[in-house]
C-alpha cells in the first residue's frame, strides 16, 4: 500500500495500484484534489494548472532590445 501525506490537511492518503507522477488523487479527509509529484518518497502537491479566471499578463513582454 502506497501512502502519502495530503499537502492541505496532513492526512494520509493511500493510493491504490502503482502511483505515477502527475496522477491525481483526492484526499478523503478534506476533499482536495492533489497530484503525485514524487515517487520515492511518495509526495503529493496541489495540481499546477487549475487556475480559475483569466489574467492579462501584459507586463511581461518588455521586448526592448538594442
Ligand atoms: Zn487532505
Amino acid at each position: 500500500m502506497n501512502e502519502a501525506v495530503c499537502p492541505s490537511c496532513g492526512a494520509a492518503i493511500s493510493i491504490k495500484g502503482t502511483p505515477k507522477i502527475g496522477m491525481h488523487v483526492t484526499c478523503k479527509s478534506c476533499d482536495t484534489e492533489v497530484e503525485v509529484v514524487w515517487l520515492d518518497p511518495l509526495e503529493l502537491d496541489w495540481p499546477m494548472d487549475e487556475y480559475e479566471g483569466e489574467e492579462d499578463i501584459d507586463d511581461f513582454d518588455d521586448g526592448e532590445e538594442g
